[in-house]
């Protein structure tokens, strides 16, 4: 069998880790010219569903590596007013894994087949049943299935799922990263909490590596190259919608809405990173019918994109990747058909992916800053 995956994102990498583990061959065709072309290097924290699903696609060898370059969180949630002034609370706290997405990035890649510069530009179902993808800048490739983890935009969902599109939530966020130094340890109780000044929310995260991942997997596994970089605080700032200003880089624009704000606050934003610095805004997609069975499908937020506040639209990706390498491998070793396995895999994807995507929604407007007054 062999299968094509659309996007080197975490769950298309994922999964072609998780099929290369059941010997299934798998090419992974990335529209980015180069893997580091983009910011990607948030964290992200993982709940033991997902984390569960990233380590039975990895080979066991690597677990010890993963171990060491992820941390455990427990956050308190709280809100804080921007002197740090504890005024509310945001729910019972959360623990989980915390992870560097570009670091993990790195460590998915290692080992598989990933093309790069090859946006998919669409695709052929052959009257063999197998299908043909075809590229913006080099040659079809033909494969028992086409798996679309082209995130958000995925041009896979637009013909097969023509009707399922992103909706904007009118969100945007600015994000950032710093080098986490001494400097800002008064901030940690910050960590997790939600800092609401006026007509703007702040959230804060740690990124603390055990051990400084590119040491790490010299020591404990040398044909994994990872990234150089070390402990950080991720910002976040979350607009109101039609509040971000594009003429200002993401630094410039949090700094301008946080003027009187605690020195540490702004001290934090003025020595982030300018090459790890973006503004987003929030679009979901919410899966609805199932389309007709066939060689093609689709994983992560490329059918199920969730609100990042939701934190789970990583795990769910993770999940995807996990459950689809399965059915595969039941279908490579002929207990069942390939569209059966497809079928069972899109089944249980569409249901936990929906509920995935309600879940973030839910959350989002503790996030939001309420309107600013006209
Ligand atoms: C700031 C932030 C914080 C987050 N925090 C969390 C968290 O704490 N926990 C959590 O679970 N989730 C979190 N998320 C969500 C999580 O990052 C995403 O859900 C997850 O990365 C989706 O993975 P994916 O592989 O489906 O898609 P993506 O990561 O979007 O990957 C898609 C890939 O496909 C490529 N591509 C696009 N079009 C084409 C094409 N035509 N041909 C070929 N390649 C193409 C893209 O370049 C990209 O590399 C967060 C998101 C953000 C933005």
């Amino acid at each position: 069998m062999r299968v094509s995956v659309a996007g080197a994102g975490l769950g298309g990498l994922c999964l072609a880790q998780g099929l290369r583990g059941a010997g299934i061959e798998a090419e992974v065709y990335e529209r980015d010219p180069e893997i580091t072309a983009r910011f990607q290097g948030y964290r992200l924290v993982l709940h033991p569903t997902g984390f569960e699903a990233l380590r039975s696609c990895l080979p066991a060898r690597w677990h010890p590596l993963l171990d060491e370059v992820v941390s455990d969180s427990y956050v308190e949630r709280l809100v804080l007013d921007p002197q740090l002034n504890e005024i509310g609370s945001l729910g019972p706290g959360r623990s989980g894994i915390v992870v560097d997405r570009q670091v993990l990035r790195h460590l998915l890649l290692t080992g598989l087949t990933v093309h790069t510069g090859a946006g998919l530009t669409g695709y052929d179902v052959l009257a063999d049943g197998k299908v043909e993808a075809r590229f913006a800048h080099r040659d079809p490739a033909t494969a028992d299935l086409l798996v679309g983890a082209d995130g958000v935009g995925s041009t896979v969902r637009s013909t097969l799922s023509p009707q399922t599109v992103p909706t904007d939530t009118g969100v945007r966020f600015v994000l950032g990263r710093t080098p986490l130094t001494e400097e800002f340890a008064g901030l940690s109780r910050a960590f997790g909490s939600k800092i609401a000044g006026d007509g703007v929310s702040l959230l804060l995260g740690a990124m603390r590596f055990r051990t400084p991942p590119k040491e790490a997997a010299g020591q404990l596994a040398p044909e994994v190259v990872l990234p150089d970089i070390h402990d950080y605080v991720r910002w976040a700032m979350i607009l109101p919608p039609d509040g971000s200003r594009t003429d200002l880089s993401p630094p410039e624009a949090a700094l301008s809405r946080m003027q009187g704000w605690h020195p540490d606050l702004q001290a934090l934003i003025e020595q982030s990173d300018p090459d790890n610095a973006a503004l987003l805004s929030i679009r979901v997609i919410e899966p609805g019918e199932r389309w007709a069975p066939g060689p093609v499908t689709l994983l992560g937020d490329a059918i199920h994109a969730t609100s990042p506040t939701g934190g789970n639209g990583a795990n769910t990706a993770l999940r995807d990747a996990d459950l689809l390498s399965r059915c595969l491998l039941e279908a490579a070793e002929g207990r069942q058909n390939l569209l059966t396995a497809v079928g069972n895999y899109e089944r249980q994807m569409l249901e936990y992916g929906a509920e995935a995507v309600r879940t973030s929604l839910e959350a989002l407007p503790a996030y939001v800053p309420a309107p600013e007054p006209t």
